[in-house]
């Protein structure tokens, strides 16, 4: 330990994770705060980091309200519709409100966007989708971000929040370690914005073995984003709300551009449009949300699943007849290429060519984020001239902890914002954090050298289990002293897959599963304090899974308290099959303990604000 050289960097804002959202809050942060020291800190690097490293095809989320093509006031009704009624509505207005002047940026900043040849627009995938060249999006806005920042930090990972010690529930910074040189970094800011991603591979993912890291969402995002703040003590919402996605099969490759743009569709083993087929069942579980438009993405999930339950698989995506068309058939390649190689790639590898066969698609494993088709994250305060009192305390983004703020995957409650909406509620967050710097004026934020070594010391521990471990090993890799990251997310995968609703039980659970669940999570705690890391690579490994883990508790914790069936196709209560808008049409919040770990639940009132002033059960 002694060996471990530790670096000290003291800012006003913090950033952690420089993706989507991480980039957008460096960016802006340097516009309201010219003065202030900005810092941003990313696990990997920042030019090819988070869900968009690869890139992208289409933004997904752009009104066109120079064009009065969409409002604001519409992607609110079209993300509570997808949700089954429950969003934060303020949040989800207030980004898309904004949302048009990030992408009017990324254009000024050189992104190659498609153009409608005849209106001189920007070309439309869907009514929210416009089309990019998007191999360089990542890049671009890490440039932005770089020109920002008075600093950003490579490789390294962050592992826990510093808290200030002259006031109770307020954040200090950050540390984490150098995945390369080992060394350990202690960063204390007067504002921290958590832009950590989403959280891949806390349920058994269908690729295992040979598949294993084939993921849909990015392998790396790791729930750091969620358990952050849930170790400090900051609450979540809507955590039960996992996503999971239809896509093609084994390679996860996105179907939106196909069903969108290439017009294809999906039919069952013997050629026939099942979806209709699962009306009247679902009709009977959550009423006339069937009859919505679009159909929410849970229910068509739904039907996909139910069909191929009852022996009507496999599900095929219509694509011969699109392809037939030479300028489709291109589209359809290069969707993947920009931005998910390995299923064109899978394709190639399994003698499937779309022109001539109608390739499978799948539902996935579970995912939790909070930027796509889903609500899972943190509970924030929204901007003040939007937000009703429960959902307003002070500054816009800030969580329940002063000077903690989030953006992108890590807020949760606002759907429907991917990567321009990502972007631009980083600029949000990065604007209030400022205002945040600038009102506590000369008060210091204080952070001891106490808690600075404490943190040290646990977060080398796996280092040392290893070491000590390793010698008790009298063949292979087994030791009786510490379990290896890998076994430990195996285990984690195993107990989220079948006592919380994953893929071997068709996304199915209740209430004596979920309190199986949560005994075996808190075993998985205690072992992992004998996590061993032979190398820096492998203490990443083993605070991904540590990060995972924590995540996974507070997912099995908000399923446990919804008493109903919100999402079929999302997942399933067995003991509450049903929709209940009676009890349920409400937020569930979380807040853990730090002292004792111990979860509590609320219910919180949702609030429509778009159409009506309405305050509905809580
Ligand atoms: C397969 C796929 C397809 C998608 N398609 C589209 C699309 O077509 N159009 C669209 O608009 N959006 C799309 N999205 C959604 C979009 O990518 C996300 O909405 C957006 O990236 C979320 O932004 P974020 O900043 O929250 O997370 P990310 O962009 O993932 O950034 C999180 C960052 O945090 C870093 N990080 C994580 N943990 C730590 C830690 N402990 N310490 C330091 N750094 C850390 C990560 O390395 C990463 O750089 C897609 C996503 C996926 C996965």
């Amino acid at each position: 330990m002694a060996k471990i050289k530790t670096h000290y960097e003291d800012c006003d804002v913090l950033v952690v994770g420089g993706g989507m959202a991480g980039t957008g809050a460096a960016f802006e942060a340097r516009h309201w705060g010219r003065d202030l020291k900005i810092v941003c800190v990313e696990k990997a690097n920042i030019d090819r980091s988070g869900a968009v490293a690869q890139g992208l095809y289409a933004i997904n989320c752009y009104m066109g309200m120079q064009w009065n093509e969409n409002q604001p006031e519409d992607h609110v009704r079209y993300a509570r519709n997808d949700l089954m009624g429950l969003v934060r509505e303020d949040l989800g207005y207030d980004m898309a409100r904004h949302v048009d002047s990030t992408v009017h940026m990324f254009d000024e900043w050189g992104l190659p966007m498609m153009k409608d040849e005849k209106t001189g627009r920007y070309l439309r995938e869907g009514k929210w989708q416009i089309m990019i060249h998007g191999e360089s999006y990542k890049p671009i806005v890490a440039e932005a971000a770089k020109k920002s920042a008075d600093k950003i930090y490579n490789r390294i990972m962050i592992t826990h929040l510093l808290m200030d010690e002259s006031k109770e529930n307020r954040v200090g910074g950050a540390v984490g370690f150098n995945m390369r040189t080992g060394d350990y970094y202690v960063f204390r800011a007067k504002a921290v914005i958590v832009a950590a991603g989403g959280a891949s591979h806390i349920f058994k993912p269908r690729a295992v073995g040979e598949g294993m890291g084939r993921t849909w969402y990015a392998p790396w995002s790791n729930g750091s984003a969620y358990a952050l703040p849930i170790a400090v003590g900051a609450k979540m919402t809507q955590m039960e709300n996992r996503i999971v996605l239809t896509r093609f099969k084994d390679g996860y490759g996105p179907v939106g551009a196909y069903f969108l743009h290439l017009k294809t569709y999906t039919r069952n083993g013997k050629g026939e449009n099942y979806e209709k087929k699962w009306y009247e069942q679902t009709k009977k579980l959550v009423g006339e949300y069937i009859d919505h438009h679009p159909v929410p993405t849970c229910l068509r999930n739904h039907a996909f699943i139910e069909e191929v339950k009852a022996g009507g698989g496999p599900i095929h995506m219509v694509t011969t007849e699109a392809f037939q068309d030479p300028h489709l058939e291109i589209i359809g390649w290069e969707n993947f290429l920009g931005m998910t190689i390995g299923q064109a790639v899978v394709w190639a590898s399994q003698n499937i060519d779309p022109k001539y066969e109608d390739p499978e698609l799948t539902t996935s494993e579970p995912y939790v984020m909070g930027s796509h088709a889903t609500c899972s994250g943190a509970w924030v305060s929204g901007p003040e001239d939007l937000s009703p009192s429960e959902y307003f305390w002070g500054y816009n983004r800030m969580m329940t902890v002063d000077g903690l703020f989030g953006a992108g995957d890590t807020v949760g409650g606002s759907a429907h914002k991917f990567s321009s909406g990502s972007f631009t509620e980083g600029r949000l967050a990065a604007k209030a954090a400022v205002k945040y710097i600038q009102d506590l004026g000369n008060e210091k934020i204080e952070v001891n050298d106490e808690q600075c070594k404490d943190f040290k010391k646990i977060i080398y521990k796996p280092l040392e289990n290893y070491k000590v471990g390793r010698n008790e090993i009298t063949a292979g890799t087994v030791s009786p002293s510490y379990i290896l990251p890998i076994q430990g997310l195996q285990r984690l995968q195993k107990i989220m897959d079948e006592y919380c609703g994953g893929i071997s039980v068709n996304y199915m659970t209740n209430d004596n599963l979920l309190k199986k669940g949560l005994e075996l999570l808190d075993m998985l705690q205690e072992d992992l304090e004998y996590v061993g890391a032979e190398d820096y690579h492998q203490l990443m490994r083993a605070w991904e899974l540590k990060h995972r883990a924590l995540t996974s508790q507070c997912v099995t914790e908000h399923t446990l308290f919804r008493e109903e069936t919100r999402w079929p196709g999302y997942y399933y209560r067995g003991d509450h099959m049903k929709l209940d808008d009676d009890n349920w049409h409400c937020l569930t919040v979380s807040r853990r303990d730090p002292k004792t770990g111990k979860f509590t639940m609320e219910k919180a009132p949702l609030y429509h604000i778009v159409d009506e002033k309405k305050k509905e059960a809580s």
